[in-house]
């Protein structure tokens, strides 16, 4: 048998008295070597994926109406779509210009990774809101990139469905009531008789089995609100949304030791960080994170696992084209505690015909199956976008004034 014992590498043989040695510097560069080698054999060291060689190479947007309509394309001819909204269209696109530099030749499967880049590069502004919403629509498109290029539905790669099909609203069997106005700082009992009656027409509506939700849009005063939560307990109010104005915690632990309907918030709320005194103040029932609004579908994941540990559920806030809407289902999707999720597909607003498209189909109870795929399961008509973010387009401020000329909340 030839011997290949020349050709093996020599193994280190220590005696005791050189173990003992090994601890000084004579042994250091040993220890050191030896860890190189289990270094390069880790899976650890594989972080950047070698393996994977697609890149982020392009970005286009397009404003068009509320929405900035952004698309992420890659050297291997597959692109992701997500959108600005809830901002000012002209900030948020150069924002996004702005942004895509911190990502341009980056592996777009690294979307962890890419999110922390970008929301923690600035350390002036980080987790303002307006950086978070452009910050969504990237981490939207990566997940579509991410989605398409697996050949799999975004829910899939969030650890899978957890139901068969999503509860809606507004549907036959759900509805939520409007506040019906602004208000002074002290509502009149006119205020809450008006407010009273459009909720039990919509329980009227929708029959015992239906749900009916309240929308207070941080415009009813809170001894307002207070009042009219007493005078509503009949019609089994599903939750009451946004009682306060987000930024205060006193206010919504104030309004939760009064009120027995069970109080959602959360559409105005960035980041994990935002909805963490909700939770710790146990002053909230439903947390209604909007996926554009609080950093995409990343953020909105996270969010939904904070509140699980609390056994609150999501009611999300849905204001978009069917990029966001899409996205803000994929995650309902693969949760485990949801309650109901807003949803305005023919929103001519946002949805434009004919721009952005997705299958959906409600079934008798007042549900949809889940969103389709691959990616975000969106198909968006490039050129005519192109040609309507041609025309004229214009942005003004929206705002509300009280009978007194100050400023209101709406
Ligand atoms: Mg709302």
């Amino acid at each position: 048998m030839p011997d290949h014992s020349a050709n093996r590498p020599e193994s280190p043989r220590l005696g005791r008295r050189d173990l003992f040695h090994s601890l000084g510097a004579a042994a250091a560069g040993f220890a050191i070597a030896n860890h190189a080698v289990a270094a390069q054999d880790a899976a650890g060291a594989q972080v950047v994926d070698r393996s994977s060689s697609i890149r982020i190479t392009g970005l286009k947007t397009y404003w068009v109406g509320p929405v900035v309509y952004v698309k992420i394309e890659t050297n291997h001819g597959i692109a992701g779509w997500g959108d600005v909204k809830g901002t000012d269209p002209r900030v948020g696109k150069v924002l996004v210009e702005s942004l895509f530099e911190l990502i341009d030749g980056e592996n777009p499967t690294r979307i962890e990774h890419l999110w922390q880049k970008m929301f923690r590069a600035h350390r002036d502004i980080r987790g303002g809101a307006i950086l978070i919403h452009a910050m969504a629509a990237i981490d939207i498109a990566l997940w579509d990139i991410a989605g398409k290029l697996w050949n799999t539905p975004v829910y899939r790669l969030l650890g899978g469905p957890t139901r068969d099909r999503i509860r809606v609203y507004h549907t036959p069997q759900a509805q939520k009531v409007p506040p019906h106005g602004i208000y002074e700082h002290s509502g009149t009992p006119a205020d809450i008789d008006r407010m009273v009656k459009a909720i039990k027409a919509a329980r009227e509506k929708v029959g015992p089995t239906g749900a009916v939700m309240f929308d207070a849009h941080s415009a009813v005063p809170p001894a307002t609100l207070i009042q009219l939560a007493a005078a509503i307990q009949p019609y089994d109010v599903l939750f009451i949304e946004e009682p306060g104005v987000p930024g205060n915690i006193e206010i919504f632990k104030r309004l939760k030791e009064k009120i027995d309907i069970p109080l959602a918030t959360g559409e105005r709320d960035r980041t994990i960080y935002e909805v963490i005194p909700y939770l710790h103040e146990r002053c909230i029932d439903v947390l209604q994170p909007d996926c554009c609004h609080t950093g995409g579908i990343s953020q909105m994941r996270k969010i939904a696992i904070l509140a699980e540990s609390y056994y609150v559920p999501l009611a999300p806030h849905c204001t978009a084209t069917f990029l966001g809407i899409a996205a803000s289902l994929h995650v309902a999707a693969s949760i485990p505690l949801l309650l109901i999720h807003e949803f305005y597909p023919q929103n001519a607003g946002f949805n434009l015909p004919g721009v952005t498209r997705m299958e959906f189909a409600y079934d008798a109870d007042g549900y949809i199956g889940l969103p389709p795929g691959p990616g975000l399961g969106v198909e968006v008509d490039e050129p005519r976008l192109a040609e309507e973010s041609k025309k004229p387009q214009k942005y003004k401020w929206p705002g509300a004034t009280l009978k007194d000329g100050s400023v209101a909340d709406y």
